[in-house]
């Protein structure tokens, strides 16, 4: 079962990765309210695994390519922000 998928929009140049869970992506089916075309220029592709989504997401060559803030808002992979304080109490 996919658990998570990235969806790929042509004609917004723009690739967003998602849980299936969220309410954005629902599976691959998108926003309730916002139905697909089909053969059109939006498409979800489903991955077992947060790094081959990354993967296939990181070839892609739209120029938005990001995580979904709303169910991805936090790093899964254990990236961090730079600024992270370590070290910082050498300053003292
Ligand atoms: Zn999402």
């Amino acid at each position: 079962m996919a658990r998570y998928w990235v969806f790929a929009s042509s004609d917004a140049n723009r690739a967003r990765l998602h849980l299936g869970s969220c309410m954005y992506c629902r599976d691959g089916h998108g926003p309730a309210r916002r139905l697909l075309v089909p053969g059109g220029p939006q498409t979800w592709t489903p991955f077992a695994t947060v790094e081959a989504a990354q993967q296939w997401m990181d070839q892609l060559h739209y120029k938005d390519k990001s995580l979904c803030k709303t169910c991805m808002g936090e790093a899964v992979d254990g990236r961090q922000p730079a600024s992270a304080g370590a070290g910082s109490d050498a300053l003292t």
